[in-house]
């Protein structure tokens, strides 16, 4: 079979060998005779899943044990109108605007309550985050909103460590990390909420994973939907309603994956080697370009265009009879766009150098 990489933003590439597990583990999981898409959610089957996973997410981002870890479904653009019936109770919260994403979250929250845009990159087409000192925080505000990495324009809250976030008075932070989370290591207690969408270094589409501070999970509206809930749902280990049983027992899988490379810190080191690489190809190619700030760009999702668009059809046509799948920037942005998550091999970054190389000499 030919060698495919997989270029997408989400859903996208799992680890092989998780998918090998998954297929191994189908028809009958450790000899229960059932597959984990047909147990009961509330079994002891799936009652050890469910605590694995959680357990080993725990683990590698060193989760406190002030935080409770909710498996929701509805995804991160639910949470855009979950986040403020949970926290706003009748305050106003601080938005930062850096890309699409952070974007629509504003537009969701609006319905909510009092929202307020605290800084916005907009101007300058999403090519920054913008700088903190410009940021107009309200100390008295519930929460401040930040999307730590913005996938559609690809760009990333600075820092080599851990990410840099301004001092915000003691206003909890509340981070959509859909398309980074486990990719670097963070320091969990800077935020007051982080949450993701998981189909992106996760697992399969339908999950998403709400890490909360305590403190945090008695400011709900009373208009709150009891799935949506967090104090119902951390209450009740997830289980008020029926949780995505499959997709938890797929991201459990990537856990142990993710632990078996050695954790978030082995991984981090692989994603800055990926993203060097090919960001130092686009920055000494005179046919392609990427123009994000450089201290912004994000190592997950690597926006670039050819200088000469004529030839976008061209490149994504040839790059797919390569096995380069996915390549298509955001129809928001147009260009293309390479994804490159944790379960992308350096090798699939070698490949599209590679075949860049190629097309930019028979067409430069
Ligand atoms: N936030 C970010 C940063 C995302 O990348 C995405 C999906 N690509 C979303 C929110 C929306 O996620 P979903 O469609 O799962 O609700």
């Amino acid at each position: 079979m030919k060698q495919i990489f997989n270029f997408s933003a989400g859903p996208a590439v799992l680890p092989k060998a998780v998918l090998q597990r998954a297929q191994a583990e189908m028809l009958d999981w450790h000899g229960s005779g059932m597959s984990v898409m047909e147990m009961s959610h509330r079994g002891k089957e799936f009652t050890s899943i469910l605590e694995k996973t959680e357990a080993d997410f725990r683990t590698l981002l060193n989760i406190p044990r002030q935080y409770k870890v909710l498996f929701l479904q509805g995804g991160a653009i639910a949470e855009n109108a979950i986040i403020p019936l949970n926290l706003l109770n009748g305050k106003s919260a601080d938005y930062v605007v850096t890309g699409a994403w952070s974007k629509r979250s504003v537009e969701d929250a609006r319905a909510y309550g009092d929202i307020r845009i605290a800084a916005s990159s907009e101007s300058t087409g999403f090519t920054e985050v913008p700088a903190f000192e410009s940021w107009q925080l309200n100390k008295d505000a519930a929460y401040v909103h930040i999307c730590t990495n913005e996938t559609i324009n690809g760009v990333e809250f600075a820092g080599n460590q851990d990410l840099v976030l301004p001092d915000t008075h003691g206003v909890p932070i509340v981070a959509d990390m859909s398309s980074h989370i486990l990719s670097r290591k963070i320091d969990v207690t800077r935020y007051g909420v982080i949450y993701g969408g998981a189909q992106k270094n996760i697992g399969p589409a339908g999950l998403c994973i709400v890490v909360v501070h305590e403190d945090l999970l008695n400011q709900a509206s009373a208009l709150t939907p009891a799935v949506f809930s967090w104090k119902t749902q951390a209450e009740n280990q997830s289980m008020i309603n029926t949780p995505p049983t499959y997709s938890i027992y797929i991201a459990g899988l990537v856990f142990e994956w993710l632990l078996a490379q050695g954790g978030v810190a082995a991984i981090e080191q692989q994603n800055i080697a990926k993203a060097n690489l090919l960001y130092n190809y686009l920055d000494s190619s005179d046919f392609y370009y990427n123009n994000i700030q450089v201290a912004n760009r994000s190592r997950m999702n690597i926006p670039f265009r050819l200088r000469n668009e004529q030839l976008n059809d061209a490149f994504l046509k040839g790059a797919e009879a390569q096995g380069l799948l996915q390549l298509k920037g955001h129809r928001m942005v147009g260009g293309m766009r390479a994804s490159i998550y944790n379960a992308m091999p350096i090798e699939g970054v070698k490949a599209l150098i590679a075949y860049m190389t190629d097309f930019a000499q028979q067409h430069g």
